[in-house]
């Protein structure tokens, strides 16, 4: 089994994870830029973490076997901090790097006027950068937020089919699902969704832009989210080609929309390396 975990933040996660995600048969990872937790006061502080997302980063993953790639962007919580405003200024120069598949993670915390603005000005960046945008959504208001994250979408011009709006549930899936935009679930250890609701919406909505993920960061999260979802798939009575296509083919088609995917070939072989025992991931 190969997995492409579309949204983890490995700058928070150990050595000890990395080892733990290759045996499961995480074998790529896109590290969305977002908030550390203690507030960044200046652009400098910025840059040296996008620096370290696309520089140390991919260097830790590759000596565990695993691609990494990541999304800029200032995201919505700090959006609302005057101070980091001047972030948008740099930003056109990191979304020119080569290991850059996307803006964000951009949208709405507490649905400010400040978000609405920072909100906007990415997307455009998008447009004009030809990026897809991963688009996160509020913890609070879900519905609502998602519903206005759309309509600040349309009015952007980006395609609905080069966004990633993330973080969804059972109430938030359909309209994204009738908008045309891809969908993501992050699948937490006691919050947002579990491996068993996750499989009921596969159920219910088809496989077609569905992305799981782990979203496993400095909080209580579980970076082998994506490989229990696989599992608890299998179990369900998908097939071995239905677990590839969310766990491994749709993230790839989403961030291929960048141009700057780059994943070792065999894993980029598709067909043939379904079913090979020698490539699969330690556990099966
Ligand atoms: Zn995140």
């Amino acid at each position: 089994m190969r997995i492409f975990d579309p949204h983890i933040h490995m700058t928070s996660r150990t050595t000890d994870d990395y080892r733990a995600m290759y045996d499961a048969g995480v074998r790529a990872v896109v590290e969305p830029a977002f908030w550390l937790g203690q507030p960044r006061t200046t652009v400098g502080s910025f840059c040296d973490y996008f620096d370290a997302i696309l520089g140390w980063e991919p260097f830790r993953a590759a000596q565990y076997g695993i691609a990494h790639h990541a999304t800029i962007g200032l995201n919505p919580k700090e959006a609302n901090d005057a101070r980091c405003r001047e972030v948008l200024e740099v930003l056109p120069r990191y979304l020119a790097k080569d290991r850059v598949v996307a803006v964000g993670e951009l949208g709405y915390d507490s649905m400010t006027p400040e978000e609405d603005e920072v909100f906007s000005a990415q997307l455009a960046m998008a447009v004009e950068h030809e990026l897809p945008a991963l688009v996160h959504t509020p913890h609070r208001d879900k519905l609502n937020g998602t519903k206005r994250t759309l309509d600040v979408v349309r009015e952007s011009g980006l395609p609905m089919g080069s966004v990633l709006v993330d973080h969804l549930n059972e109430v938030t899936v359909g309209v994204v699902a009738e908008a045309g935009a891809w969908m993501g679930f992050s699948v937490y250890p006691d919050t947002k969704m579990d491996e068993q609701r996750m499989v009921a919406i596969l159920k219910e909505f088809g496989l077609e832009r569905m992305l799981v993920n782990s979203a496993a960061d400095w909080g209580n999260s579980d970076p082998l989210k994506t490989r229990k979802t696989a599992d608890a798939m299998l179990a369900a009575g998908f097939s071995d080609d239905d677990v590839d296509r969310v766990l491994w083919r749709n993230p790839v088609e989403f961030y291929s929309q960048s141009g700057r995917l780059e994943l070792a070939d065999d894993l980029a072989a598709g067909e043939t390396y379904l079913g090979n025992s020698v490539l699969r991931g330690g556990k099966d």
